[in-house]
């Protein structure tokens, strides 16, 4: 017999990890105990040392499904720790915890488990229709959670105090409620009710469903924030949110009630699709719709494909069937866009959406109730790219599941990502947190998020940054945030060039050590320059970058303001005789494009160079060329226009498609260019143009072709909500340098 000290590193806290140790222990015949450390757990195991591989293998083989082991260590016990018997009793033991400071792993949001959905419609259960069922493996943690350790004091759960029932499967090892801390029932849980009304519990629920029947717009709290949530079957009713939110074409998620209505509305390309769908999770996926979709074409206008997801709440399901006279009337797909005012953070509070949803007239009635949520998430979005998962959003039910880069690296770092997408990055030694979504930090509400979230965060995740990182960009407000934040800790402020982070967070996202080429295309970053840049090949590695080559620079009329005006581009570049091969630019004049007073004055602003920037934006190639296609001339949301040009390649001949095939040439081409100089053969592609799949696609199999190898993101978005990942390593380099 030999003693070891075993410690697990991941997600192991309030997921039911401790008594399937000891279970197992027991099954095995084992002595010792299990603790929480708070930052991680420890067996004590006395175990003989052959039977040692059966017990990790099996704890890895059979963990509880919602934990995720990231790491295991393994080590005899030292004389004095083998000596105290308290540490291995037989049978096999449960032991208090002790917290203990390190590497905190925070659980995501779960979705609603199979059992729980099954006991919330069990008429004999006590938890029947109880809108806030969950167990240690399904129901909110980060939006719930103050501080570490996982403890339901520390939550907002601690308004509620357990009643006796609950109490007793919340401390029995044997109970799949053990150690849950959102656990409660009718008796003690929080309650639903309709927000300024008198509403409440099942009456509540039947008085939304109704509204939604009616062609209404309602406001639901849910896991991380609000949600609008109309019909989405009812053009009238999608239409009538599309004015009210002053949102005209941007594409509405929608939420089914099961998985089959799913496999109506869209065409689900593979098991691994379906699986993200069904999974604990649940992200929005966008799908393509299918012939036989009910879903109102308003829902996403001149768009093939659909954002599409299961319920994920005890409440959503209660939305869609209840034990009302309702349910034959009760749409079986409803829009579920994030409640908040244009250009601001998701609604978290009761008094947000009063002021901003239901005083606005937005929403005719709210669905509310009485658990705080502590930090906003909006749902999580996914694409399909060559039929594997591309993040999009990595938000609710991702975040903060940290990702983990080998080798070895010391210090913390707050990275507080870009402007538009927002999402911020803590680093600690090698484990990189990325935060949910925050959003668009034009909207100074968006911005004190920010700095209300990444407080919440550094506390929960008991991080103190040594340094902070922030874009280059001398206006941004995310900058404004970071100089705030930076004066309030007293930290060193570092900047970084836009492109490089979205280089660096695809390296990132594969974990890459050696120098790459870069190709990172999107909208706009500031250049060091003082230009705009977009479309740059760049040699990086972890310490710094160059650019090598970019797409040839133009002059771009009405600076950032033209990234909403494709017609204009297109004009100023017919105008200014934008020798490139990439645009059909002959094919039009420029007074086909715009109005004679637009055209003289785009003639103005480039010959007096005013009120005009130069640019090598990829993205404004995009708008321009969708302008002279006819097929986009504005944009009421950046990468519309990129969008109908993608849509529109369905036909391998059309012009369309050509652009895309001409731009991945070029790419291909200026990295094996760059390869003669630089000597690398490993390019990264980043940045918001690659959310573009068939460019993607494209630029991959020509690259490949050339005998590259090709990183493309998986896990962290290429837009701009994933360059605080790049910032986070480049702040890491820094310190593990000093
Ligand atoms: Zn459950
Ligand atoms: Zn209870
Ligand atoms: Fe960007």
């Amino acid at each position: 017999m030999t003693s070891f000290i075993i410690k697990i590193f991941g997600i192991v806290q309030g997921v039911g990890f401790r008594p399937f140790v000891a279970r197992l222990a027991r099954e095995l015949s084992l002595a010792g105990s299990v603790r929480n450390r708070g930052s991680y757990v420890e067996i004590s195991l006395l175990c003989p040392r052959p039977k040692l591989d059966t017990f990790l293998s099996r704890l890895t083989a059979e963990a509880p499904e919602r934990s995720a082991i990231l790491r295991t260590d393994v080590r005899p016990a030292l004389p004095s720790e083998a000596a105290d018997k308290s540490l291995f009793p037989r049978p096999f033991a449960i032991a208090d915890s002790f917290s203990e400071a390190g590497a905190v792993f925070v659980s995501p949001d779960i979705g609603i488990c199979d059992r729980c959905r099954r006991e919330l419609y069990d008429k004999g259960n006590r938890r029947y229709l109880h809108p806030f069922i969950n167990c240690t493996a399904c129901g909110p943690r980060l939006t719930i959670l103050k501080s570490m350790p996982y403890d339901r004091e520390r939550t907002s759960m601690s308004d509620f105090p357990m009643c006796d029932e609950c109490r007793r499967e919340y401390t029995d090892p044997t109970d799949r409620r053990y150690d849950a801390q959102p656990v409660c029932c009718p008796h003690c849980g929080p309650q639903v009710f309709i927000l300024d009304g008198p509403e409440k519990d099942g009456e509540a629920i039947t008085k939304i469903r109704a509204n939604i029947i009616e062609g209404n717009i309602v406001a639901v709290k849910g896991i991380g924030g609000f949600h609008l949530v109309c019909s989405a079957a009812d053009s009238r009713a999608v239409s009538l949110l599309r004015q009210r939110k002053n949102r005209p074409s941007k594409p509405f998620a929608v939420m089914v009630r099961d998985i089959d209505t799913a496999a109506r509305e869209c065409i689900i390309p593979t098991d691994k699709a379906r699986e993200l769908l069904t999974g604990p999770q649940k992200p929005i996926l966008l799908l393509h719709r299918s012939a036989g979709s009910t879903i109102a074409p308003e829902v996403a206008p001149d768009n093939p494909h659909i954002g599409i997801m299961l319920p994920y709440t005890p409440l959503h399901h209660l939305i869609f069937d209840f034990p009302d006279d309702l349910n034959d009337r009760m749409p079986d797909t409803l829009v579920m866009t994030s409640g908040n005012p244009s250009g601001a953070p998701i609604c978290r509070t009761d008094e947000e959406a009063r002021e901003y949803l239901l005083s606005t007239g937005i929403v005719d009635a709210v669905l509310t109730n009485d658990r705080p949520i502590l930090l906003r998430a909006d749902d999580s979005v996914i694409s399909m790219t060559d039929n594997e998962p591309v993040m999009i959003r990595r938000s609710r039910g991702y975040a903060p599941l940290p990702l983990v880069l080998s080798g070895e690296m010391k210090g913390s770092v707050l990275a507080i990502g870009g402007e538009l997408k927002n999402s911020f990055c803590l680093a600690k030694d090698n484990l990189l947190y990325p935060s949910p979504y925050i959003g668009d930090m034009t909207d100074l509400r968006t911005a004190e998020a920010l700095e209300e979230s990444v407080l919440r965060l550094m506390s929960l995740l008991e991080i103190s940054p040594n340094i902070i990182v922030a874009d280059l960009h001398p206006r941004y407000n995310s900058l404004a945030v970071a100089r705030r934040l930076a004066k309030k800790l007293s930290l060193p402020l570092v900047q970084i060039q836009h492109h490089y982070a979205h280089i660096l967070s695809c390296m990132a996202d594969n974990d890459c050590h050696e120098p790459v080429i870069g190709a990172a295309f999107d909208g706009t970053g500031y250049g060091p320059d003082g230009t705009i840049w977009g479309g740059e090949i760049l040699r990086c590695d972890r310490a710094g970058f160059e650019r090598i080559d970019s797409i040839p620079p133009f002059l771009q009329p009405g600076g950032d303001t033209a990234a909403r005006c494709g017609r204009k581009i297109a004009a100023a570049l017919i105008q200014q005789k934008y020798s490139s091969s990439l645009l059909p630019l002959e094919s039009r004049s420029a007074a086909d494009l715009v109005s004679p007073q637009e055209l003289s004055a785009i003639e103005f602003q480039l010959r007096g160079q005013v009120n005009c920037v130069k640019s090598t934006s990829a993205g404004r190639l995009f708008d321009a060329c969708a302008a002279l296609l006819g097929l986009k001339g504005n944009s009421s949301f950046e990468g519309e226009a990129a969008m109908a040009l993608e849509f529109a390649t369905a036909d391998i001949d059309s012009p369309a498609y050509k652009f895309h095939e001409d731009l991945a040439r070029w790419t291909a081409a200026a990295c094996e260019k760059a390869r003669e100089s630089c000597r690398l053969s490993t390019v990264a592609l980043s940045g918001g143009v690659f959310q573009n799949t068939l460019l993607t696609a494209l630029t991959r199999t020509h690259l490949t072709a050339a005998g590259f190898r090709v990183l493309t993101h998986r896990h962290i978005p290429p837009n701009d909500g994933g360059i605080s990942i790049g910032q986070a390593l480049y702040g890491l380099c820094i310190l593990y340098k000093k």
